[in-house]
């Protein structure tokens, strides 16, 4: 009777195709770095303009065809050799191939900044130039790893880069009562190394677990009002464009405690919390923590 089987193979389509469309859960939805430097370099020639997130989508095969046209190779939309090699100088060395310092660019380079990014240090816009920036957050993975932080990336550091980003060991509660918007991860060619909760500006902002007050007060580097709270196990927690900060720097604070209120202060388009936390200095997806 396969009319009577339809309603149930709409509905199973229905669902799959709802699936399709939701992000993947943050924790799993890393893009590779290779691609994420291939999106660098579209994105410098002017053929991309989506976030660099490492996934060979639908825009950035379009991309890549729009380049292959220009340089009348070949239009499949795959980086093969011929394409790559048209690409010139910066897409010479693949991550490994050579050391990495201050000074470098390329595809390498590129990659490097993405895959730092996701393991908590992010680094400025993913440009493939290893500049100050670059330099100051691969010294501080390198501390992070207990590895010399020397400010080179060499073949056998590869590896390490590439393994599952650190998670937070404890639990988080939510610190704000509304659904979250940007999540954790690549935002146009920058990271966005928190979780945003949109709220209404005075909305009460508590903290995610019980803990003590690191710091309140104003943030120069465009957080604007922030406080962040100490908890067990390296884990900090930041609550970032706060209009309001209620606590202060040595408070004990318990788990749903107010830390301040929502607010746009910083650099901010808009009323909203922006929540992120820290494992031993690296920022680590919330929600992967968030209970
Ligand atoms: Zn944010």
């Amino acid at each position: 009777m396969p009319h009577r089987r339809t309603p149930y193979v709409r509905t199973l389509c229905v669902a799959l195709a709802a699936l399709a469309l939701l992000p993947a859960p943050a924790a799993e939805a890393r893009g590779r770095a290779g691609v994420a430097a291939l999106q660098v370099a579209l994105q410098q020639r002017g053929l991309y303009d989506g976030t660099v997130h490492g996934f060979a989508d639908r825009q950035t095969t379009a991309a890549v065809r729009d380049f292959q046209r220009r340089r009348r190779l070949v239009v499949d939309g795959i980086p093969g050799p011929e394409t790559r090699a048209a690409l010139g100088r910066y897409a010479r060395f693949r991550l490994g191939d050579r050391p990495l310092r201050m000074g470098t660019r390329g595809w390498d380079v590129a990659a490097l900044q993405f895959l730092l990014a996701w393991r908590g240090f992010p680094s400025g816009a993913f440009d493939g130039d290893f500049g100050p920036r670059t330099d100051a957050a691969l010294r501080a993975y390198q501390h992070w790893r207990g590895q010399p932080a020397d400010g080179v990336v060499r073949r056998q550091h590869v590896r390490g880069l590439r393994q599952r980003p650190p998670r937070a060991p404890i639990a988080l509660y939510a610190p704000v009562a509304t659904q979250t918007a940007d999540r954790f991860g690549p935002r146009g060619s920058r990271f966005h190394a928190g979780l945003d909760f949109p709220a209404g500006r005075g909305a009460a902002v508590l903290a995610a677990r019980g803990g003590v007050v690191l710091f309140a007060g104003w943030d120069s580097g465009g957080f604007g009002n922030l406080v962040v709270v100490r908890h067990r196990r390296g884990v900090t927690t930041w609550y970032a464009h706060l209009t309001r900060v209620r606590v202060r720097p040595g408070e004990r604070v318990g788990r749903g405690a107010r830390v301040g209120t929502v607010g746009s202060t910083g650099l901010a388009t808009g009323p909203h919390l922006h929540f992120e936390a820290r494992l031993r200095g690296a920022a680590v997806d919330p929600l992967t923590a968030l209970r």
